[in-house]
């Protein structure tokens, strides 16, 4: 008997998907950081929301801990993409430690949009997830009070801002572009003084992605999401696929994490990525898709990006 082929399949890749380059600029400086300064060097908090890339630089001699007070006073530590509350580096100079920031720059722009308003008396609503590490780093920059967190259209009808005339908003970088929008429509119209920033504080990368998942969705009845649970931008994207109609989309870390009974009898799936997730992941998602199926892939380009950060002039120094 003739041997059955497999079955056919579209694959839709978003194209951007993963890394971007405020990630790429953070791997690079714990990886410049061990070469000028040697193992250990400790890094607080995973350096991007990625198990894989947290392992490959423990294997090269990053220690990974979550406070500063895990950390020897006479070895360099990195503070991570996302951001730390004013109190961490202050601790780190206080103890004469050597450390490098790896906070985004479109990180650190929020940062310092929030002082701004500070400095100008306003008080500061921030729209971001409770508990992100990227959240607390932002509020951390002001006094406790001077930032107050909303994350629903639910919490803005219960604010109770200092002076509801000077009031500025800011956000998390990863969020729901269409979510918050509907949020800021919210504060808007309870507080119709109420300053935004002048740019965008959802990143490009995060923009660029949803946008990527958008245009996909109508034609897929599928999605997958290469990235970690803990991955604010990477759950958003699945949130993104859902709103737009994907009946079945689902966040994998790896390739093992797939639901092949869920995805049986599909015609097309989509491949997005987290912004801290890797592409030897995506790629361990195709293999596995074509080892089973008969692939068509398909890419789905939202936007080019050629955005790159440099890293902190101390690594760009020789030792
Ligand atoms: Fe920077 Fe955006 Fe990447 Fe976060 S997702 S590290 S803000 S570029």
């Amino acid at each position: 008997p003739a041997a059955r082929g497999k079955p056919a399949l579209t694959l839709y890749l978003a194209d951007p998907r993963g890394f971007c380059a405020g990630v790429v600029r953070a791997i690079e400086i714990v990886e410049l950081a061990l070469k000028k300064w040697g193992a250990p060097v400790y890094v607080r908090h995973e350096i991007v929301h990625n198990r894989h890339v947290v392992e490959e630089l423990r294997s090269k001699g990053a220690v990974f801990v979550e406070e500063l007070d895990e950390c020897p006073d006479d070895r360099p530590v990195i503070f991570s993409a996302h951001g730390v509350p004013k109190a961490v580096p202050a601790e780190a100079a206080r103890r004469e430690m050597l450390y490098v920031d790896a906070t985004c720059p479109l990180v650190s722009k929020v940062h310092i949009e929030a002082e701004r308003h500070a400095a100008r008396g306003r008080q500061i609503v921030m729209i971001g997830h409770a508990g992100h590490p990227e959240t607390v780093g932002t509020m951390g920059q002001l006094p406790v009070g001077e930032v107050v967190l909303v994350e629903t259209v639910e919490d803005v009808a219960r604010l109770e801002p200092r002076d509801p005339e000077t009031l500025a908003y800011i956000t998390q970088t990863t969020l729901s572009v269409d979510d918050t929008a509907e949020i800021v429509r919210a504060l808007v119209a309870r507080f119709p003084q109420i300053l935004g920033p002048t740019k965008e504080d959802i990143c490009y990368a995060t923009t660029n992605r949803q946008e990527a998942v958008k245009e996909m969705a109508p034609h897929i009845d599928a999605l997958l999401v290469v990235g970690a649970p803990n991955s604010s931008n990477s759950r958003r994207l699945v949130e993104v696929g859902r709103a737009a109609g994907c009946g079945y989309a689902m966040l994998v870390q790896t390739a093992a994490d797939i639901d092949w009974r869920a995805i049986e009898g599909v015609a097309s799936v989509g491949i997005s990525a987290g912004a801290s997730a890797p592409e030897v992941l995506v790629q361990g998602v195709v293999e596995a898709f074509e080892a089973r199926f008969e692939c068509h892939i398909e890419r789905v380009v939202s936007a080019e990006e050629n955005v790159a950060f440099k890293v902190p002039r101390v690594l760009r120094e020789p030792a």
